[in-house]
C-alpha cells in the first residue's frame, strides 16, 4: 500500500472517441488483474478514511482497496457488497469526483485519487464472472407482507433487503422491465443494460414478486396496497418534466421521451416515434437544453444516433454546471459543442419542427439564496443557433402524488416531494414510508440506495413493533 508516490493514478483503458461515436458500449474497458491491484495498493490507508466519509453508503474501502491490491478478490468483494446492494453499478455511475474519490487524501495532496469506482466495478465484475455472487438469503418466513411502489434502485434495495429479513416482498411498477432510470433514463455507453439485468434476475429468484405493467394510481390506490400488505414504501422517482419558460413556435422533445425511446432502442424494440423520426437524431443539427446528467446523456446518444452537429445550451458556465464533469470532458471529446453562459429566448420554426434557437447571452451575478451565483441577461446579445431538433433537459419534479395515488393525507413538501419523519423516512401515512428521488427530489443512484436500505430497516422495526402491540393487546 502507500504506492501514490511512486504509481501514477490509471484509470481503466478509455475507448477512443471515434469509436465511442459509433456505438452505445460502455466507453471503459475492464481493469486488468495487476493494473486493479496496483491501483489499489496507491491508498494511503489513512486512519481517518475521508473517502468512506464521501460515499452515501459508507462503503469501509480501505478495506476494500487493501484486499484487492493483495489479489484477495472474493474477499474484496464481500466486504464491498456488505454495505451496497449495487457495487458494480455505482462503481460504473457514481459522480465520483463529487463522492469517494473527491474526499480521497491523496487527491487532496495533489498525487491524484486512487481509482476508487474503477477498482469497485472491477471486483464486483469479478465476483459475478467467477460465481461469487451468492443467491439472496432469504430468511426464514416471518409472515409480513411488504408493498414497494417503485422498481429504481431505491425500490430493488429496499426489496432485497426486506427479502433477506423473511418478508413476503411484492414490487409494483408501471414500467414492464424494473430498474427504474437505471434501464430508461441511463444510456448503455455509461451503464450496459445486462449489468442491471443480472441484479433484477437475481431479486426474481429470491422470489421477489415482480407487478410490471402496474400503476398505482391506475391500477390500485395507495389504500388498496395498505389494505393488501403489512407495510407499503413509495420509491416513485421524479418525472414531471421541467418545462421551458421561452416562446416555442417549434415543439421541444422532452429529454427523458428522448432516452427511453433509445433505451428501447437498445432493447431491439421498434420504436414509432424514433421510425417517425421525432425522436431519432440521425443527420439533424440538434441543440439540447440544460446542464444537468440527462443533458449530457442526450448530447452523448445525439452523437451515437448520427447528429450532424449537438450543441448544449448552459446558463451558467463550465464551473457552475450541475452535471459531472467528467461527463462534459467525454461528451467534448466525442464532438459536442458547448455554448457555456446562453440561454434560450425562442425556439423558432413552425408546428412541423424547429429551425433555430434564439438565444441571449448571459453573465453570471450575485449568488443567490442556494449560494449559486445568478445568471443575468445581457441586453442585445441575441443570436441564433441553427437546430432541426431541440430536446428540453431541464430536470425533473414530483408529480402530484396525493392525487394520484387517492390519498390527499399523504403530506408532500412545497417541492411536492413526499415528507417523511427524519431518518425513519415514514410518510404521515401510518405504515407507509418512502424512499429515493421522491423524498430528496432527483438525485443520484447511490442515494436511492442507501434510503432504500435504511426504509427497509425502518419498515422491519414498525413491523415489528406493531406486532407486539397487537399481541399486547
Ligand atoms: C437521464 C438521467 C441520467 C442519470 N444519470 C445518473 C448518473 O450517471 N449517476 C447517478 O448516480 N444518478 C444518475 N441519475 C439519477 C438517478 O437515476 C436517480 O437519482 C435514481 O434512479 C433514483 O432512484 P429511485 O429508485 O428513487 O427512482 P427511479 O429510478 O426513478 O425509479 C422509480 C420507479 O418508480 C416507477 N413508478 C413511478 N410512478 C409509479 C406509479 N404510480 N406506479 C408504479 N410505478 C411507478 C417508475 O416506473 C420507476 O421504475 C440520472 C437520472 C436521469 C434522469
Ligand atoms: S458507492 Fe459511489 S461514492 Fe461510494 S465508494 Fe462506490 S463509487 Fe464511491
Amino acid at each position: 500500500m502507500l504506492k501514490f508516490t511512486d504509481t501514477r493514478q490509471a484509470y481503466p483503458p478509455k475507448r477512443d472517441a471515434e469509436d465511442r461515436r459509433r456505438d452505445f458500449a460502455e466507453i471503459y474497458q475492464a481493469f486488468g488483474e495487476k493494473a486493479a491491484a496496483l491501483q489499489s495498493s496507491r491508498c494511503s490507508q489513512c486512519g481517518i478514511p475521508f473517502c468512506q466519509s464521501g460515499c452515501p453508503l459508507q462503503n469501509n474501502i480501505p478495506d476494500w482497496l487493501k484486499l484487492a491490491a493483495e489479489g484477495r478478490l472474493e474477499e474484496a468483494y464481500a466486504e464491498s457488497s456488505a454495505t451496497s446492494t449495487m457495487p458494480e453499478i455505482c462503481g460504473r455511475i457514481c459522480p465520483q469526483d463529487r463522492l469517494c474519490e473527491g474526499a480521497c487524501v491523496i487527491e487532496q495532496s495533489g498525487h491524484g485519487t486512487v481509482t476508487i469506482g474503477a477498482v469497485e466495478q472491477y471486483i464486483t465484475d469479478t465476483a459475478w464472472a467467477e460465481g461469487w455472487v451468492e443467491p439472496v438469503r432469504r430468511g426464514p418466513d416471518n409472515g409480513l407482507s411488504v408493498g414497494i411502489i417503485g422498481a429504481g434502485p431505491a425500490g430493488l434495495s429496499a426489496a432485497e433487503k426486506l427479502a433477506e429479513a423473511g418478508c413476503s416482498v411484492t414490487v409494483y411498477d408501471r414500467y414492464d422491465r424494473a430498474g427504474g432510470l437505471l434501464v430508461y433514463g441511463i444510456p448503455n455507453f455509461k451503464l450496459d443494460k445486462a449489468v442491471v439485468g443480472r441484479r433484477v434476475k437475481r431479486l426474481e429468484e429470491a422470489g421477489i414478486d415482480f407487478r410490471l405493467g402496474f400503476e398505482v394510481g391506475r391500477d390500485a390506490q395507495l389504500a388498496d396496497l395498505t389494505d393488501r400488505h403489512d407495510s407499503v414504501l413509495i420509491a416513485t422517482g421524479v418525472y414531471k418534466a421541467r418545462e421551458l419558460s421561452c416562446p416555442a413556435g417549434a415543439p421541444a422533445v422532452p429529454a427523458l421521451d428522448y432516452l427511453t425511446a433509445s433505451n428501447r432502442m437498445g432493447f431491439g424494440e421498434a420504436v414509432a416515434d424514433f421510425d417517425s423520426g421525432i425522436l431519432n437524431a440521425a443527420g439533424k443539427r440538434v441543440v439540447v437544453i440544460g446542464g444537468g446528467d440527462t443533458a449530457m446523456d442526450c448530447v452523448r446518444t445525439a452523437v451515437r444516433q448520427g447528429a450532424s452537429s449537438v450543441t448544449c445550451l448552459y446558463r451558467r458556465d463550465r464551473a457552475n454546471m450541475p452535471g459531472s464533469a467528467r461527463e462534459v470532458k467525454h461528451a467534448e471529446e466525442e464532438g459536442v459543442v458547448f455554448e457555456w453562459l446562453a440561454a434560450p429566448d425562442a425556439i423558432m420554426g413552425s408546428a412541423s419542427g424547429p429551425s433555430a434557437v434564439r438565444a441571449h447571452r448571459m453573465r453570471l451575478g450575485l449568488p443567490g439564496p442556494d449560494g449559486r451565483q445568478a445568471p443575468d441577461i445581457i441586453p442585445g446579445s441575441t443570436h441564433e443557433i441553427p437546430a432541426d431538433m431541440v430536446i428540453a433537459a431541464l430536470g425533473f419534479e414530483a408529480e402530484d402524488l396525493p392525487t394520484l395515488f387517492g390519498h390527499p393525507d399523504l403530506t408532500v413538501t412545497r417541492r411536492g416531494t413526499v415528507k417523511v419523519d427524519g431518518p425513519s423516512l415514514m410518510t404521515s401515512v401510518p405504515g407507509v414510508f418512502a424512499a429515493g428521488d421522491i423524498v430528496r427530489g432527483a438525485s443520484l443512484v447511490v442515494w436511492g440506495i442507501r434510503d432504500g436500505m435504511d426504509a427497509a430497516a425502518s419498515m422491519l422495526n414498525w413491523m415489528s413493533a406493531q406486532r407486539a402491540k397487537v399481541a399486547a393487546e
